[in-house]
């Protein structure tokens, strides 16, 4: 049996499960899961024992803040991209709100040469939606798509297109390349200095209040924008009950709407802000159980297609202050499985093969890297599939210790709180960027 294709040896999985279900073993060899079954061995190949884990595609993130260029010293695109593959992800794709913004062909390009030299997972940009996140004019949709990111998401996040010609124009013109528009939705007056969700917790905790209405009037909007024009909507970071009614309807009308939610609307509330502890401190904020049930049930049903981790990261300075000036923004490539084994998993909301639907297979889908042209992810872990895959423990409860994590930063809502599981490893093409829950120097 051949080792592989020289430059890497050949891996064999034992015992594994994939997506939950009877164990097996897998070899990898030459980037692709070569073959499956009992008892396979692989000549000069690596053996790793995984006896009682879980195999799943590997993940794929829709929405991370990189913060390179510009924010080194929140985060590079080396140490979020370890961040990721020590969460378990083999593809991110990084947000356009850097500086400067990720609005041209060279800055996407820039940041996706970044992402091949540091090795640890796929990095594709997301172009900006306006120039300069300006929400003036369009940037340079066309030639973002053409250049060698081939940008296919593009949004202004941490911004709403506000502007509904704008955002018209947008939906018609990513049409030509089979883009997508991914709408950070927040009316800006609405929103204007608004701290909290608006209701009981940020009456009685004397914040500015941030109406869900905010959120959900812009999902409706762009729900009925994109059916006007029958583009593709994705809508980032969906936090209220409403919104998840108005995107079940927009797909009972066969609209082409996405969405995504985060890990930490599916298990935190508003009620957290108590301590008024700015790590609890996020855009869209924390909401109510009430909208936690409602996301949780969305994801299980499929009128949310994906989890999606805004992995926000920001330096102590920008976080450890008063609540009112801090930054929003929480860190989650690093628990996010986790999370989402807590929250969907162990409800019984959803088995397995719905993580691996929900996290690699549908986001795959939705950034166009599900195999035309491009590396291949989302795959079924099938014979033939590509050896992109996380190794996960389901056993055991660990507290997060964010001073443990590859992102430069800390600020982690998790942090201290005991959650479900374990990365264990991952595959990326075959070869390991995390073993034994560690990184592996070797890939990068
Ligand atoms: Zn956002
Ligand atoms: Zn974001």
């Amino acid at each position: 049996m051949s080792s592989g294709n020289g430059a890497f040896p050949a891996w064999v999985i034992r015992g594994a499960r994939p997506l939950g279900g009877a164990a097996t073993d897998l070899v990898l060899r030459d980037g692709i899961v070569a073959e499956t079954g009992a008892g396979l061995s692989a000549d000069g190949g690596r053996v790793l024992d995984a006896d009682g884990l879980i195999a799943l595609p590997g993940l794929v993130d829709l929405h991370t803040h990189l913060r390179e260029p510009g924010r080194e010293d929140a985060e590079t695109v080396l140490t979020g991209t370890a961040a990721a593959a020590l969460g378990g992800y083999t593809a991110v794709h990084a947000m356009a709100n850097t500086e400067p913004v990720a609005d041209t062909a060279g800055v996407v390009e820039q940041i996706w040469r970044l992402g091949r030299r540091a090795g640890y997972c796929d990095v594709r940009p997301v172009g900006a939606v306006t120039a300069g996140l300006a929400g003036e004019r369009l940037a340079e949709l066309g030639a973002m798509a053409d250049s060698a990111a081939r940008v296919r998401i593009f949004s202004d996040d941490g911004r709403c297109v506000g502007d509904a010609v704008l955002m018209r124009r947008a939906l018609e013109y990513v049409k030509a390349f089979d883009g997508v528009v991914a709408q950070h939705a927040q009316e800006p007056r609405l929103t204007e200095d608004a701290q909290l969700n608006e209701g009981v917790m940020s009456a009685r905790l004397g914040l500015a209040g941030w109406p869900a209405v905010a959120e959900e009037a812009v999902v409706a909007r762009d729900c009925l924008l994109a059916a006007h024009v029958d583009s593709a909507l994705h809508v980032c970071h969906v936090s209220t009950a409403g919104s998840v009614e108005i995107i079940r309807w927009a797909k009972s009308k066969g609209w082409r709407v996405t969405a995504e939610v985060t890990p930490h609307h599916l298990l935190l509330t508003d009620e957290l802000a108590a301590s008024y502890d700015p790590v609890y401190k996020v855009n869209p904020p924390l909401r109510t159980a009430a909208d936690v049930a409602a996301l949780r049930a969305g994801l299980a049903d499929g009128t949310i297609d994906c989890v999606a981790t805004d992995h926000a990261p920001h330096p102590l300075e920008d976080k450890e202050t008063e609540w009112q000036v801090a930054a929003f923004g929480m860190t989650g490539l690093e628990t996010a499985l986790r999370v989402v084994h807590e929250a969907m998993v162990e409800t019984g909301l959803l088995d397995w093969a719905g993580v691996a639907d929900r996290m690699s297979v549908r986001p795959a889908v939705i950034g166009r890297l599900d195999g035309v042209g491009a590396p291949l992810h989302g795959g079924a872990l099938a014979q033939g599939s590509p050896a992109n895959l996380v190794l996960y423990d389901p056993s055991g409860r660990e507290a997060v210790d964010p001073r443990q994590h590859a992102s430069r930063s800390r600020n982690s809502p998790f942090a201290g709180r005991e959650l479900p599981g374990r990365v264990q490893a991952t595959f990326l093409r075959g070869v390991p960027t995390v073993l034994d829950g560690k990184l592996n120097g070797a890939a990068a």
